[in-house]
């Protein structure tokens, strides 16, 4: 196969992984991987994996590593994979990093984009975001679209997601403490490792992204 642009997008909820990634997808033809998407259709549409997943995503808890890995081995089964993938929010556990390695097998991670911003600021960006429950695009309560409560980009209804609330806020940066802070090591051990300034406009985290992967010859 050729080779693939695999790139693991880390950094603390509200970091901007999402925005982001459906940047540079928009702009370099990868797909966007994001596990909590692919959950959150799932808990939308009620199917059996969202039944099962919904209560421990409200509390803001992380779901179980074999299930999150079988959804991405599905995710990357599907064509447009087969030009790479930007991952957002996987892994998040050294297991599921470990399992990402054994999927890639000859092939490897490309590059680990940590987006690094205070927890102050991922607090109140989180309190403050608003998402289209029709497309998923993500707008801040103060701006126009928040205010009026209709998405710009289709007209759906703008809501703020349940683990956005301030008890589930807490237990999800405490698990990004414990469980996915220990890949900056796992990946800078590996020299895969570049952290971006993530309190910067959003276009100018995407020139620093972009910049790190031209650096690597990745682009
Ligand atoms: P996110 O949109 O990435 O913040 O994900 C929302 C929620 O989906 C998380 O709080 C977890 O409950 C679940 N989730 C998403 N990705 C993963 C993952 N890689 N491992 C475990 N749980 C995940």
């Amino acid at each position: 196969m050729a080779e693939r642009l695999i790139v693991v997008l880390l950094g603390k909820q509200g970091a901007g992984k999402g925005t982001q990634c459906s940047a540079l997808s928009a702009q370099y033809g990868i797909p966007h991987v994001s596990t909590g998407d692919i959950l959150r259709a799932a808990v939308r549409d009620g199917t059996e994996l969202g039944v099962q997943v919904k209560a421990v995503m409200e509390a803001g808890d992380l779901v179980g590593d074999d299930l999150v890995v079988a959804l991405v081995k599905e995710r990357f089964a599907q064509p447009d994979a087969a030009r790479g993938a930007l991952l957002d929010g996987f892994p998040r556990t050294l297991a599921q990093a470990r399992a990402l390695d054994a999927m890639l097998g000859d092939e490897r991670v490309s590059l680990c984009v940590n987006l690094d911003v205070p927890t102050s600021l991922v607090v109140e960006r989180l309190s403050k975001r608003r998402v289209c429950q029709e497309c998923g695009a993500v707008f801040r309560a103060d701006d126009p679209a928040g205010v009026s409560g209709t998405c710009e980009k289709c007209g759906g209804d703008l809501i703020q997601r349940s683990d956005d609330q301030p008890d589930a806020i807490t237990t999800r940066l405490d698990a990004y403490e414990r469980d996915t802070a220990p890949l900056l090591d796992y990946y800078r051990e590996r020299e895969l490792l570049v952290t971006v300034n993530g309190d910067q406009s959003v276009e100018a985290v995407g020139a620093d992204v972009s910049s790190a992967l031209r650096t690597r010859g990745l682009l």
